[in-house]
């Protein structure tokens, strides 16, 4: 399936992300992630890319969407994907219509992780761990997804890190920036047919079990 997941930061996309393309044959890709790759390996995107990032704002669209043009441009393209923080503008999202139009790859749907913003300054006030490890990028809260051992990933050992972006200030920030476009983008795809709506609060498996429901009429074969 080729399917993008929108949701506010600390909705949930990430993990919900993790389990979709894994159970249905789909690769994952993460803006988020591949810029803080980028960043740790300061290439010359990641040194553009890292104040944005550490703001909380939104990296140029300019930068993101060359580095998703190339992604599906190149040999080994994806035809099954899952698109998780991108789009995040109507820029971006037309840019990807254009760039999946020419690759003759339409989506099947896109999916939003609907969570309220005291739940997600909540979660993310208590403290939420990510795996540092580009081939795993877990990702860990005290609330409901501890790590079996404290600051230990659970999937590949790495030590866990706190992402400089998810002090509350920055949160909030990065809220009101998604709340600002977000309006847009659901009118984007709910046009084009594609919109689902999904409630991201409540156990990680029933949230799942709603997201994989909702999937089944667009599946192909
Ligand atoms: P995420 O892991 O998706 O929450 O992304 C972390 C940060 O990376 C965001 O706060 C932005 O600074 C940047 N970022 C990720 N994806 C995008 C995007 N599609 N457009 C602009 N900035 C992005």
């Amino acid at each position: 399936m080729r399917i993008i997941l929108l949701g506010p930061p600390g909705s949930g996309k990430g993990t919900q992300a993790k389990l979709l393309s894994h159970n249905l044959g789909m690769v994952h890709i993460s803006t988020g992630a591949i810029l803080r790759q980028a960043i740790r390996q300061q290439t010359p995107e990641g040194k553009l890319a890292e104040p944005y990032v550490t703001q909380g704002r939104l990296v140029p669209d300019d930068v993101v969407n060359q580095m998703v043009a190339a992604l599906f441009r190149s040999t080994d393209r994806p035809t099954d994907f899952l698109l998780d923080g991108y789009p995040r503008t109507i820029d971006q999202a037309r840019t990807l219509d254009g760039v999946l139009r020419e690759q003759g790859l339409p989506l099947d749907a896109v999916l939003f992780l609907d969570v309220d913003d005291e739940e997600i300054l909540k979660r993310l006030s208590a403290g939420r761990w990510d795996c540092p490890n580009p081939a795993c990028g877990a990702t860990y809260n005290t609330i409901n997804k501890q790590p079996r051992v404290p600051g230990v990933c659970d999937e590949c050992g790495s030590a866990l890190l706190q992402r400089d972006d998810d002090r509350e200030s920055t949160v909030r920030q990065r809220l009101k920036i998604f709340h600002q476009v977000n309006g847009a983008l659901l009118d984007h795809y709910q046009h084009q047919g594609l919109l689902l709506r999904v409630r991201g609060q409540g156990k990680i498996e029933d949230i799942y079990d709603n997201l994989a429901r909702q999937l089944k009429p667009k599946q192909r074969k």
